[in-house]
């Protein structure tokens, strides 16, 4: 255990760690995992990655658990995801078997950066993929390389679990109707700063997207998946072009197992006049409550949250997704990976 690090008040930046793994895609096939313990990448400067945005990525976490115990959350979920977003950018797909094996083995070989159990703090694990090969007609690459990083990160709950507010703004979309909005792609990140980095300019934690063909739907929150409560139900934006959040899909399953009807569909605009709590979900937070949605455009307000504190279904959620990552309930759906 690295004993010097304070673990509580660590932020969600890159702090380095001992190593990372590697593995080349050339020739039609995967090579042997490579153990690095530098930080850079000597890359081609006429890589697709670096033209043509040829990258994906993913992101979860391993916990230190009450019983000392490490445990990876849903890494079948994350390594499935990265295939498919693969097999969407024309990228080779990782098989199942090695995304595993070097999630694994990059926890094991940083196992003195995983935070100790109650700091609040876990280990980032974020796995990306990039095309190699030197192109400069607009083709996609033959050569790849699938990598993982981790690096430790605090609580994202510094000043307690408290909402924030989020803002809609039809001037931007992150993604296009048909476009590449479903598989994580670093290009999603590049065409959502400028709006994300408006709204906090503006006192907004995120941007809630509308879908991007009618305006109509709500999407997701930039980097996170949205949901809220109405008449006692989880509802959950049904949408094409939103990343299928591994986090929304395990609260989803976790609503059920408390009895709350779960409602996949489109949600209109009009409809957040009646919810009585939402959050953005993603792997980062797990849950960030929202306090207030402002319309940007039409000046309508839909306060969310009356008293400045996170609504009951929303914080039993919360408490209970953390519970089975830090071990402390049972993992009935078998969703962690205990790292031996
Ligand atoms: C990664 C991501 C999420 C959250 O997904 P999780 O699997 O829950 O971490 C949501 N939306 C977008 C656009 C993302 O890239």
């Amino acid at each position: 255990m690295n004993n010097e690090l304070d673990w509580a008040h660590l932020s969600f930046g890159y702090m380095p760690t001992d190593y990372n793994v590697r593995c080349w895609y050339r020739n039609g096939k995967w090579g042997e995992i490579e153990v690095s313990s530098s930080d850079t990448v000597n890359i081609h400067m006429a890589a697709t990655a670096l033209h043509y945005g040829q990258e994906i990525f993913e992101g979860l976490k391993a916990f230190r658990g009450k019983d000392g115990k490490i445990r990876v959350f849903r890494l079948e979920e994350n390594g499935a995801r990265l295939r498919r977003s693969a097999e969407g950018i024309m990228m080779a797909p990782v098989p199942e078997e090695l995304f595993r094996e070097m999630v694994l083995k990059v926890v094991k070989l940083n196992e003195r950066f995983i935070p100790p159990y109650g700091s609040g703090a876990s280990l980032y694990i974020r796995p990306l993929e990039i095309g190699m090969s030197a192109q400069v007609g607009v083709k996609p690459s033959t050569e790849f390389m699938f990598m993982i990083l981790v690096t430790p990160v605090g609580p994202y709950f510094k000043e307690g679990f408290k909402p924030t507010n989020i803002c809609i703004m039809r001037e931007f979309d992150r993604v296009a109707p048909k476009g590449t909005g479903q598989w994580k792609v670093g290009g999603n990140y590049a065409a959502s700063i400028l709006a994300g980095e408006r709204a906090h300019s503006l006192g907004y934690s995120a941007v809630l997207y509308l879908d991007p063909k009618e305006k109509k739907y709500l999407d997701e929150c930039g980097p996170a998946n949205f949901f809220a409560i109405k008449d006692g139900k989880y509802i959950t934006p049904a949408s094409e072009s939103i990343l299928p959040s591994v986090t929304n899909k395990s609260l989803m399953q976790l609503a059920e197992d408390m009895g709350i009807e779960v409602e996949r569909r489109h949600i209109t605009v009009d409809e957040l006049a009646d919810i009585t709590e939402a959050a953005a979900c993603g792997t980062a937070a797990v849950a960030s409550p929202v306090g207030e949605i402002d319309d940007l455009d039409t000046g309508k307000k839909y306060i969310v949250s009356k008293n400045g504190e996170a609504g009951p279904v929303t914080t039993a959620l919360y408490n209970k997704l953390r519970a089975i990552q830090y071990g402390e309930e049972e993992d009935v759906h078998g969703w962690n990976t205990i790292v031996e």
